[in-house]
């Protein structure tokens, strides 16, 4: 395997696989599942699945047939994945006809999204049906993309597994972590057609609030706006992107995030926005451990060149994606209205932090008086 080569056929497929015909042939050690690697482990102790199983793929190949970029094989622009993680059926049919265990690492399917809060949105007439991106029953039509466990090409400082120095047949590390979940809103192929206006969010995962609605901090707001946006600039001829990663917790998780939590409620004079990241730091070592450097791969990948809308005031992000080579045209912050109750102390430490915004830069006597709700307010 020669990674970053010029054809899928010459760069080779990514053998993981302890199956007995792919052995000899493995050239990746790590986690071909991911985060759920246990699971599998789990599944196979107690007999529920073969070791020996190898996946049917027949007609499983993507639903949308992703072009292929310069990128994909362009030295150094794509390090954490593998460009040709979706296209295993079309380019390794050969390898997989002789039995070896090749595995897509990313599929692309369709889908309709059902939101209650999409439905308010056209409710209040922020959105309207069209029949193509928003159906009549209030379903935005989405073109799915899924990138799992993501690669690292051995060598890289990323990968710290000794097998990695010792062993040269291995030449990629699957990490055992979450990947990404990339919405496509209009027509995929508008993300490549300079003519075409792109809207887009980087969301880094937040359970608490994009699933179970905790007011503590803007992730889901700002997402249920960023995909109306989405929405919007697909309904205008342009097209809208969110990347939704596994990074729960700026990537500390939320055990993490709870003992915060509770360490800012209970500090003397209260949860201010002046403590906001230093009680991070006091619990993890540092304030973020999302490390964007290797963000842009999948912008990359998908072939961006500019982002005519960007729906995140993170300076990290967009620091990331703009040193990638992509140009940011405009940022756009979350709108006031839609900041949660108990919001207010995350956002103006970060705009305090160098997150943007088009308002004035809180001074520490402003993030003093920043406060949010007490501990005795939360009523159990
Ligand atoms: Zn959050």
């Amino acid at each position: 395997m020669t990674w970053g080569a010029k054809t899928p056929q010459e760069r080779g497929p990514i053998v993981a696989s302890r199956h007995p015909d792919s052995f000899g042939k493995r050239n990746a050690i790590g986690a071909g599942g991911g985060s759920y690697c246990i699971y599998h482990a789990l599944a196979v102790a107690i007999g529920d699945l073969k070791p020996n199983h190898l996946p049917d793929l027949s007609l499983t190949e993507p639903a949308y047939n992703i072009t292929p970029q310069a990128t994909w094989t362009a030295p150094g622009k794509i390090v954490s994945m593998d460009p040709w993680g979706h296209a295993v059926v079309e380019h390794f049919s050969e390898q997989l006809q002789q039995g070896i265990d090749v595995r897509p690492t990313i599929a692309v399917t369709k889908a309709h999204m059902k939101l209650a809060e999409i439905d308010e949105a056209i409710g209040k007439g922020i959105l309207q049906r069209d029949g193509d991106v928003v159906t009549e029953n209030g379903e935005l039509k989405v073109v799915k993309v899924a990138c799992r466990a993501r690669v690292v090409p051995a060598r890289t400082p990323v990968a710290c597994i000794p097998e990695l120095i010792t062993r040269p047949d291995l030449k990629v590390f699957l990490p055992p972590i979450g990947g990404l979940t990339v919405y496509i809103f209009g027509n995929p192929e508008h993300i490549t057609d300079p003519a075409k206006r792109l809207t887009m969010r980087v969301h880094d995962e937040c359970n608490g609030s994009d699933v179970f609605g905790s007011d503590i901090c803007t992730c889901k707001p700002y997402l249920i706006y960023a995909i109306e946006e989405c929405a919007r600039e697909a309904q205008n001829g342009g097209v809208g992107v969110v990347v939704y990663f596994r990074k729960e917790g700026r990537a500390l998780g939320e055990v993490t995030k709870y003992l915060v939590y509770n360490a800012r409620k209970r500090q003397e004079g209260g949860d201010t926005a002046a403590n906001y990241f230093k009680r991070t730091e006091f619990v993890a070592g540092v304030k973020d451990m999302r490390f964007q450097a290797l963000m842009p791969d999948i912008l990359q990948w998908l072939g961006v060149t500019r982002i005519d809308r960007f729906i995140s005031m993170s300076n990290m992000k967009y620091n990331a994606i703009v040193g990638s080579g992509i140009e940011i045209v405009e940022r756009v912050s979350i709108p006031e209205d839609r900041m949660p109750g108990d919001a207010k102390v995350e956002i103006e430490a970060k705009i305090a932090d160098g997150y943007f915004t088009t308002g004035a830069v809180p001074t520490a006597d402003d993030l003093q008086a920043v406060k949010g709700r007490n501990w005795d307010e939360i009523v159990h």
